[in-house]
């Protein structure tokens, strides 16, 4: 990010994320990717490093981190170590889970699973999207029922789930008002809990699905097969879960938006020093006037997408960032990531195109920023509905 934007504590933060990847993930990352998993030792050494549950107070042990910048500053060394599975594995955590538990669990779920979130226990996915449900999450069929005890009987299978067979369990958003699920929900249909892998055999990862790119981090099916969720496994009211599930939006969308500028920043610089050393017709290829403009270009972009994110970091930290805000700076830094990304491919010519090459598997990671957390035609969708009349 631009000078100015760090303060000399995030700098100090910053040195000890660059010692844990230098020494915990930038040596194991290929073989993650090879494997379509990151080891348990990643999370235990990034609990280590005090990087899981950035945001959890003092009061549960936590260290209360909950000024953006040092989540942006795990997106940017990962994005310098080419590790983008991480940091997406990361995002699920500490930005989409964590922020439901943190804003709706009472003291007493937060004091029984905070620490296993940031001890590495506890590594969470977010489980709303199904087969049928997906942008439209009223769609989900996925079905809790009362038991006699006061607890709750799960049915139903997702898909898509990242940390789905690495992980310890899930945020699940199902349907408990007993409604048709062939049907639409209606807004209060739903609701969420944080539902455990162990001791529960009905919670079954399905097939890890084979994606196009950052492989290192598993996305699978989930199937839940009458699973038995206790009745403090709840988060917040029964019926709320489609309100929570749009609240922590704001700040998943948030970090989808600083990984697609850490990503572009990175791919950038690689690009130009590439350039710098390749020659074609006895020049370097940075002499040729289209790739001086085309480098001068996807600066200025770069620069105008860093200070939209940082405008909506500021946001956050001040409690201001809304859905919308949230959905235009996650519009904007992912679609200019994903151009952006392309064209420094191009200027990499065949060699950009050779899974080797960071550029070439960047440009597989970021095809996903405009597609998870909300597409870009849902985000539009949100925006649009905001303009003035
Ligand atoms: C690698 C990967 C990881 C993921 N990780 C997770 C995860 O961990 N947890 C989780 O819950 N989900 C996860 N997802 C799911 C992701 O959030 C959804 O794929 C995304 O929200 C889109 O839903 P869909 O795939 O059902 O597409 P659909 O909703 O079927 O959309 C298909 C197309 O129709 C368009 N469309 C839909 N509705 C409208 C509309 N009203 N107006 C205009 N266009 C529309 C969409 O923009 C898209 O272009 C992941 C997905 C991928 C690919």
């Amino acid at each position: 990010m631009f000078a100015g934007f760090y303060e000399e504590i995030h700098e100090e933060f910053r040195e000890v994320v660059r010692e844990f990847v230098t020494r915990e993930v930038a040596p194991r990352y290929k073989e993650w990717d090879q494997n379509h998993m990151i080891d348990r030792s990643m999370w235990l050494a990034a609990a280590e490093n005090g990087l899981l549950g950035l945001a959890v107070g003092e009061e549960n042990g936590g260290m209360g981190l909950s000024d953006y910048r040092f989540r942006m500053i795990l997106d940017e060394e990962l994005a310098r170590a080419d590790a983008l599975g991480v940091a997406l594995a990361l995002h699920l955590h500490d930005d989409w889970v964590l922020p439901a538990v943190l804003q709706f669990a009472t003291a007493e779920q937060q004091q029984a699973w905070l620490p296993r979130f940031m001890d590495g226990s506890f590594v969470s996915s977010v489980a709303f999207t199904e087969p049928g449900a997906g942008s439209d999450l009223r769609a989900v069929r996925t079905k809790a029922v009362k038991d006699d005890d006061g607890g709750w009987i799960l049915n139903g299978q997702k898909t898509f789930i990242g940390n789905g067979v690495s992980g310890d369990g899930a945020l699940v958003l199902a349907r408990t008002d007993g409604s048709e699920p062939r049907e639409r929900g209606s807004e209060t249909s739903f609701s969420l809990f944080l539902v455990e892998k162990q001791g529960n055999p009905g919670y079954q990862p399905g097939r890890q699905l084979e994606k196009m790119g950052l492989k290192a981090s598993d996305t699978a099916e989930l199937f839940f097969s009458e699973v038995k969720i206790p009745a403090e496994n709840l988060i917040g009211e029964e019926g709320r879960g489609l309100e929570y599930a749009k609240a922590i939006l704001p700040q998943g969308r948030l970090g989808v938006a600083t990984s697609a500028v850490a990503v572009t920043a990175e791919v950038l610089r690689q690009t130009i020093s590439y350039v710098g050393e390749r020659e074609a017709f006895g020049h370097s290829v940075r002499e040729f006037q289209h790739t001086r403009f085309q480098l001068a270009e996807l600066q200025v972009r770069l620069e105008a997408a860093e200070r939209y994110v940082a405008a909506a970091v500021e946001r956050f930290n001040a409690g201001e960032l809304d859905l919308v805000a949230a959905s235009k700076v996650k519009l904007w830094a992912s679609e200019q990531a994903k151009s952006s990304v392309d064209a420094c491919l191009q200027l990499h010519g065949g060699y950009g195109y050779i899974l080797e090459y960071p550029v070439a598997q960047a440009y597989l990671a970021v095809r996903l920023l405009t597609i998870f957390g909300g597409t870009s035609e849902i985000l539009k969708e949100t925006i649009a509905g905001d303009l003035p009349g």
